[in-house]
């Protein structure tokens, strides 16, 4: 949408979708998952070690969909066993570390759109009990990530379904919108991959942040918006957030 194009009526429900790894926080969600795991005595240094080798090579490659199915699967392997209500223990956890990586301009943009009464969804490849600990840290509406099959209040390790990503996540917004009465057209969704075109394809207002490769030319091409946020607005975020917990 250009400035040119008519403003959406703002007393519609409208919802934001935003992507959570690259986007929202600066950094691999699993990756925190996996510090806050050790932490917790859930898993070991060895476990680590092994999926910390993954987790560079998913930095390094940027987010191919199949490196992150495969750091995804290694990674719930290890939380195998673990009660359901450990898992939000970790949860929490793992929000606590995230938060200084947390980019300040999109959280803002976030917390904009909450304050026009929009509707915003955290949707994202991550387990489902994180995206929902983070969309709650956040104020947001809700979490969507991947389900995890837990029986018995145990989680066996495996997923319910696919991984919430590429088409996935235009599959559940689109579920979302119908469900809600919303108008796709005044709807917005925020990305930094070219894996979640689908996505940014199925609403009215689409923003590419930080853009790979991919992405940043279909947003030029297309006249999406480009927010590119620069890694020192999250080193002062991290120094103020590291102030603020040392004085209180
Ligand atoms: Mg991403």
């Amino acid at each position: 949408m250009t400035d040119d194009a008519p403003k959406p009526d703002l007393t519609l429900p409208v919802a934001a979708f935003f992507d959570v790894d690259k986007t929202l926080v600066n950094g691999a969600s699993l990756l925190f998952l996996a510090r806050a795991a050790r932490s917790l005595g859930i898993v070991s240094w060895r476990d680590i070690l092994r999926f910390g080798l993954k987790a560079a090579s998913f930095r390094r490659k940027g987010e191919s969909l199949s490196v992150l199915d495969e750091v995804r699967d290694r990674g719930m392997r290890l939380l195998a066993g673990q009660h359901a209500e450990r898992l939000h223990a970790l949860a929490e956890q793992v929000v606590s570390t995230m938060q200084p990586r947390i980019w300040p301009e999109t959280r803002a943009l976030l917390l904009a759109h909450l304050d026009a009464g929009h509707e915003v969804y955290l949707i994202s490849a991550t387990p489902d009990f994180l995206a929902q600990e983070l969309a709650s840290t956040l104020g947001a509406t809700a979490g969507i990530g991947s389900g995890l099959e837990i029986q018995d209040g145990i989680f066996t390790g495996r997923f319910t379904s696919g991984t919430m990503h590429g088409p996935e996540k235009a599959r559940a917004a689109q579920a979302i919108m119908a469900e809600r009465g919303l108008d796709p057209a005044d709807c917005y969704a925020y990305s930094d991959s070219s894996n979640d075109l689908p996505l940014l394809s199925a609403v009215g207002t689409a923003v590419a942040v930080n853009p790979d490769h991919g992405l940043a030319r279909h947003a030029r091409e297309s006249g999406w918006r480009i927010l590119q946020l620069d890694p020192a607005s999250i080193r002062a975020e991290r120094k103020r957030v590291k102030a603020a917990s040392q004085s209180g």
